[in-house]
């Protein structure tokens, strides 16, 4: 399929990371075409045709229009991805979508996480508390995403209250780690067998969502650390394409909390910051081109939650580049986000003080 010179790439999904994929084709020869819905924000960069993604006889006749299909959310079902030409694979997807699955095979990978326990029904919690101790956090194996799906316990007294608030759905309790810091390692594997690393990035959360994003994170030791235990991954997963593992560091150690197989937010700053974008890296391995460089320089990444500062506001401070996804503005919501070279510390702490206060 892939002896053509100019690849078309469908992308499962038409959001921001879909739209920030479709303009790093742009300067590639490459063509892409997402499935996604009428709106959605990545019409402003490639043709969006109207996919039920979770109707796997219509992703399949998306998938016969294209030479590869790639994804922009790990949370698709796997009956609607099977037998697709798919980077990553389908097994790299289904275990990033389960978070049991996922932290059983950072533990097969020699990579350490906190303490965690499946949580079936309630009665399972008693026994659950005595592998993570308390405070605990009860998480829904799937389709969590920025906080939702996650319940904080502080005694056992309150497990009923938060397996009720998540439904009632398969779970898994983890232990609160008390990290010294949240970090991401961003790799892309190519066709070839070939990996890039970006340096370690520094993720500051609140209410469970990624505000900001600090590159690099100076630490020779944890990015070492960091690189082999992404090898390790990228290699038994025999992936393509790029992936983000979130860890939490507590000393010398990394635990992994979790993985993205595709681009992600926390890497948003390589656009203008590294030599090769995340995105650009990510279309490079799925297609069997080399990959980029990944030099990079100091960079800040805001994200802009629920609605998207005025331009005149953004406008005054040059150095400033602005992402607006054009999405409609609702709490909570992921709406663009600003890059900021990290020298332009007294800027930095003005938005940061802008977008969350
Ligand atoms: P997640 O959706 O798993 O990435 O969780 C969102 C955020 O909640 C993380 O980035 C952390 O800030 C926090 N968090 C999640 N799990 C834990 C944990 N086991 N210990 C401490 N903080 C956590």
């Amino acid at each position: 399929m892939m002896e053509k010179s100019r690849p078309r790439i469908g992308i499962l999904g038409a959001g921001q990371l879909a739209l920030m994929l479709a303009q790093a084709g742009k300067a590639l020869d490459v063509e892409i075409v997402c499935a996604g819905q009428p709106g959605d924000c990545a019409e402003q960069a490639a043709e969006v045709i109207s996919v039920d993604l979770d109707d796997a006889t219509a992703v399949s006749a998306f998938a016969a229009q294209v030479d590869l299909v790639t994804i922009e959310s790990e949370n698709i079902h796997a009956d609607v991805v099977q037998g697709l030409n798919l980077y990553p694979n389908a097994r790299a997807i289904g275990i990033a979508q389960d978070r049991l699955v996922e932290k059983r095979f950072f533990q097969e990978c020699g990579i350490g996480t906190a303490p965690f326990a499946p949580v079936d029904s309630v009665e399972d919690f008693k026994q659950a508390i005595e592998v993570t101790g308390l405070p605990a956090i009860l998480k829904t194996r799937r389709m969590g995403y920025d906080g939702k799906g996650q319940v904080r316990l502080r005694e056992f007294a309150d497990a009923f209250a938060a397996w009720e608030e998540v439904g009632g759905v398969p779970c898994i309790l983890e232990g609160m780690v008390k990290f010294d810091a949240e970090v991401s390692l961003i790799a892309a594997r190519g066709r070839t067998g070939r990996i890039v690393f970006y340096p370690l990035i520094e993720n500051h959360h609140s209410e469970g969502i990624l505000r900001t994003s600090i590159a690099p994170f100076v630490d020779a030791a944890l990015q070492q650390l960091a690189e082999k235990y992404l090898m390790v991954l990228l290699e038994k997963l025999e992936y393509v394409g790029v992936l983000a593992v979130e860890f939490f560091v507590v000393g010398d150690k990394l635990l992994a909390n979790e993985m993205a197989p595709r681009v992600h937010n926390s890497g948003h700053w390589t656009i203008e910051g590294a030599e090769t974008s995340q995105f650009e890296n990510h279309l490079r391995a799925i297609t069997g081109m080399d990959l980029g460089s990944t030099q990079s320089r100091s960079m800040v990444m805001l994200n802009c939650i629920g609605s998207m500062p005025a331009e005149r506001e953004t406008a005054a401070f040059p150095q400033m580049f602005r992402h607006d996804y054009g999405k409609e503005a609702r709490p909570g919501r992921k709406v663009g986000h600003l890059t900021l070279p990290a020298t332009e510390s007294a800027a930095i702490a003005e938005w940061q003080r802008r977008l969350q206060g």
